[in-house]
């Protein structure tokens, strides 16, 4: 049954009400201070205010936060919440004793940006710097396949592309190889990752994770590292897993070679300045990834981390990222997240999951739904960061931490083989899913999920592009 709200409550919220379904209803706009007039006085002439709108939400979480945002309060609308100053800041000098190996923390004092490419572009590759990783890739023994660059406009905009497998663009069929990380190995184990920061809304993610002892993996951006570099070393003194996704969050097929090397390089670079330690994971944004950026990856020491995908209509993707341009709903996302959690109980390995906590939404949704939900699924997930939901120990996720005796690096000296044993298969034909993902009625058990990122949307990559760059905008006037 669904529960209606009237306007007789003189409260201005009401929490989720669990009903006779096993599900969760709320209704916007609730209610509404009711005035009351004194006792004896006259009653006034008032208008009868109009009925409140009403939007309904249907569904099925088994726990959220009790001080979760409310639904009806997370769209692309809302007010920007205050910030959260970070719970733990950490001194120059400090020692990272969770890691064998690791250097003090540098002083982020120092970081001066004039020292770095400008943000939100791909950097200059006559940067002398960028020559010498050019370099290294060349010394590295990694072949570098001949791939031509790819439109932007994802599938749609590049069908020679999209119709060569040999390339294994996972963008266009969900193609892997054998150096990717798609899962974890162990059912029921979710590698948390949230990608695009850091931001001004991850310490609220942090304060939730430091609550409920959970550890995740932050791909993030150089060119928010740069603006927030305090929040980063809070997520790695907090024993987070810090991963690269790139400087600035282009499609990395779109790029030639050495632009690649940039953005990957400054990546490392600004994260080693800033930590200590330079990260030994990347996630290609979009999951924009080929077998000419997978090469360069690893002939970087980056071994590519993706997410779940179990058919085109079942990629781990809730789509978090679109609510905050109106390209979604909350509803959308958390119908997401459930088609997600019908799907593991049927696995034969665990899980990755596309999160981010760039905007505000994102992590309402993360800290006040989809967490408290996941905390209290029967039987238990095991949420760990990628590293550790591979069964390696966090100082495996860093260049200058791993001994290589539990994680050799994929480049060594040699060629790499890439397997060609993918799941995934090229179809040039696929028309990317709408963003709003819930188009899974005509799928079958096993393989529902939700219809996202099967192709990337020529408008939603150009969307993301720009809010990004706005959000770097933004940060730049404060910092
Ligand atoms: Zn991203």
């Amino acid at each position: 049954m669904k529960f209606f709200a009237t306007s007789c409550l003189a409260v201005t919220s009401l929490p989720l009400l669990v009903v006779a379904n096993g599900g969760y209803e709320r209704h916007a706009q609730l209610a509404r201070q009711v005035a009351v007039a004194p006792s004896g006085a006259p009653a006034p002439a008032v208008t009868p205010p109009p009925a409140p709108a009403t939007t309904s939400y249907s569904i099925s979480l088994l726990s959220t936060n009790p001080t979760a945002v409310p639904l009806s309060d997370i769209v692309s609308t809302e007010a920007t919440s205050a910030t959260r100053p970070l719970d733990s800041t950490y001194t120059p000098g400090s020692i990272p004793t969770f890691l064998p190996g690791a250097p003090p923390l540098p002083n982020a004092a120092l970081l001066s940006p004039a020292n770095y490419p400008a943000l939100d572009i791909p950097p200059p590759v006559d940067n002398p710097l960028v020559q010498q990783w050019i370099q290294e890739v060349a010394n590295s023994g990694v072949p570098i396949p001949n791939i031509s660059v790819n439109n932007i406009g994802g599938c749609q905009n590049n069908s020679v592309a999209a119709a060569d497998p040999t390339r294994c663009w996972w963008t266009c069929g969900g193609c892997t190889r054998q150096t990717d990380i798609t899962e974890c190995p162990t059912p029921l184990t979710w590698g948390l990752t949230y990608d695009d920061g850091p931001a001004y809304y991850t310490p609220d993610l942090l304060n939730y994770l430091d609550q409920e002892n959970l550890k995740s993996t932050f791909f993030v951006v150089g060119s928010r590292v740069i603006s927030l570099p305090n929040t980063l070393q809070t997520q790695y003194m907090g024993q987070h897993q810090i991963a690269v996704h790139t400087w600035s969050h282009p499609p990395l097929t779109t790029l030639s070679n050495e632009q690649i090397i940039a953005e990957l390089g400054w990546s490392k670079k600004v994260i080693k300045d800033v930590l200590g330690v330079t990260p030994n994971m990347m996630r290609p944004p979009y999951g924009d990834i080929d077998d000419r950026v997978r090469a360069i990856s690893i002939a970087m020491g980056l071994t590519p981390v993706m997410w779940t995908r179990l058919s085109p209509l079942a990629t781990f993707d809730t789509d978090d990222f679109d609510i905050h341009g109106g390209l979604t709903t909350v509803q959308s996302v958390l119908n997401n997240w459930e088609e997600i959690m019908g799907n593991v109980t049927t696995m034969k390995t665990g899980f990755i999951v596309l999160e981010h906590d760039l905007f505000e939404q994102a992590v309402q949704v993360a800290t006040g739904y989809i967490l408290p939900d996941a905390l209290a699924r029967k039987p238990p997930l095991t949420i760990q960061p990628v590293i550790e939901c591979l069964n390696k120990p966090l100082k495996d996720a860093y260049i200058e931490t791993n001994d290589n005796s539990t994680n050799p690096p994929a480049q060594s000296g040699v060629a790499v083989t890439l397997s060609s044993g993918a799941p995934g298969s090229v179809q040039a034909t696929a028309k990317p899913q709408s963003s709003n993902g819930n188009s899974s009625s005509s799928t079958t058990k096993g393989t529902k999920g939700n219809g996202a990122s099967s192709g990337i949307d020529t408008g939603l990559l150009a969307g993301a592009l720009v809010t990004i760059a706005g959000v770097a905008a933004g940060i730049a006037a404060v910092f």
